[in-house]
């Protein structure tokens, strides 16, 4: 065998290492897989290649020196055990500073998943006629929130899909606020439901903590996150700014928070029970924003889809009913509805909803902290605890200190007469004939029950 290994061709000498790995592997057997043998082999045949040839073989290859490890250092007090200071010559002490620790490369950020729309969702509105829209939706949603500009919307549609001999599809909702909405204020949307005739009233709230705690919870969120963040920066943590963590108009992740996700719960309950259709269920959900109340409002459409909100089991269509009203023709729709309204408005203010709502004017903050004083303290308490005011450039410290002038200049002030509100905008008389209204048909609603 060794003979033959030995027994190369002329021609082929000198060999490659190629030339002579062909050559093994075809005149050698191959030992099975992995055995070491074939490795020693084949060397072996290289070095008889050499001597054939009356050469010396190369040495074997050295094995490749393993790379050592910097040992770490070690703590200088170690080398001077027992000691807590060292004297240093004057000459070390002039050394350069340290250089600074290189900020950590930022993780890059993850980038946002897009949500991918169901394609049954059409893009725009088959139409933005009103009484066609209420024709083509299974369910007309009214969200209330119990102000006047939610029940003018709602005794306006009502009006509407009674004509057209609807009404059972109305479902009224109204999103619990709890502590931090007027007192009252679900009574009321519940009583205004009614008395439009609405027999679906639904109830629903957001699980878990309320606004204010979720002020508390989101700054802690926002603290860890400007901390994880000074961090990488190789900055000191505690010296970090946390960006405030009230509600803003930049930021209202409240009404997502309160109502809206509390409000789609709603939108798959209906969608479940009309599952029997076998096509997505038609949700026209009714809105009462006006294009007078902000800028920002003016720019919505009367008429839009809701593809954040629609699915392949349910289309859902915002409808704005009273968007291009006034004031006025608010008021003037409650006068004629007789459905009673919140006496918050008697007292001067202009919204209803949160008592401290981040987008009310001061005046019905201070009337806020004026009526419901232990509310206030608690937003107080709430902005020490987050180090940031309610709103930009307004303490809720600064709102209890006018409403407390106030009550000092004032006195504790008596209750407005019912209608007050309404009589500046429809006059006395009409007032008188709504009020006399309210009273018939909670009369009626009572005799009903
Ligand atoms: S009423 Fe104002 S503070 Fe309250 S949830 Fe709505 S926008 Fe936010």
């Amino acid at each position: 065998m060794q003979d033959t290994l030995f027994d190369l061709p002329a021609k082929k000498t000198p060999m490659s290492l190629a030339d002579v790995d062909a050559y093994v592997a075809a005149t050698v057997p191959r030992p099975p897989s992995g055995d070491p043998a074939w490795d020693d082999h084949a060397l072996a045949v290289i070095r008889a290649i050499y001597q054939a040839q009356g050469k010396t073989p190369p040495p074997p290859p050295e094995p490749r020196p393993r790379r050592r490890r910097r040992p770490a250092r070690r703590p200088v007090a170690d080398l001077f055990p027992g000691q807590t200071h060292v004297t240093v010559p004057l000459h070390l002490t002039n050394l350069p500073d340290p250089q600074p620790a290189k900020p950590k490369a930022r993780p890059k950020a993850r980038p946002k998943r897009k949500r991918t729309v169901h394609a049954s969702v059409p893009a725009a509105p088959s139409t933005t006629v009103p009484d066609e829209l209420i024709r083509e939706a299974d369910w007309v949603v009214v969200s209330s929130s119990g102000g006047k500009d939610s029940q003018a919307m709602l005794s306006s549609v009502t009006r509407r899909a009674q004509a057209l001999g609807m009404l059972d599809k109305v479902v009224v909702v109204h999103a619990d606020l709890g502590r931090v909405e007027w007192s009252g204020t679900r009574e009321l949307a519940e009583e205004q439901a009614r008395l439009a005739g609405v027999r679906r009233f639904e109830v629903v709230r957001s699980v878990g903590a309320d606004l204010l705690e979720r002020v508390v919870l989101r700054f802690d969120k926002l603290k860890a996150k400007a901390e994880r963040e000074a961090e990488e920066r190789g900055e000191d943590p505690a010296t970090v700014q946390v960006p405030p963590a009230w509600p803003s108009s930049a930021a209202r992740w409240c009404t997502s928070g309160e109502k809206r996700g509390p409000i789609w719960t709603l939108y798959t309950r209906l969608t479940q029970e009309l599952a029997h259709l076998g096509r997505p269920v038609r949700i026209l959900a009714c809105i009462g924003q006006r294009a007078a109340e902000s800028d920002n409002r003016a720019k919505l459409a009367p008429v839009e889809i809701d593809r954040s909100a629609s699915n392949g089991k349910r289309h859902v269509t915002t409808w704005r009913p009273i968007h291009g009203w006034s004031d006025a023709e608010v008021w003037r729709e409650i006068a004629r509805s007789g459905l009673p309204y919140h006496e918050a408005y008697d007292w001067g203010n202009r919204r209803l909803s949160c008592v401290f709502c981040v987008l009310g004017c001061n005046s019905d903050l201070v009337n806020g902290a004026r009526r419901v004083p232990e509310l206030a303290a608690a937003y107080a308490e709430t902005e020490v605890i987050v180090g940031s005011d309610f709103k930009e450039g307004l303490s809720m410290r600064e709102i209890i200190r006018r409403a407390e002038a106030l009550e000092k200049e004032q006195g504790p002030a008596a209750r407005p007469p019912a209608g007050t509100a309404m009589a500046g905008y429809v006059g006395r008389s009409a007032t008188a004939l709504y009020l006399g209204r309210l009273k018939a048909r909670r009369a009626d609603l009572s005799l009903a029950a």
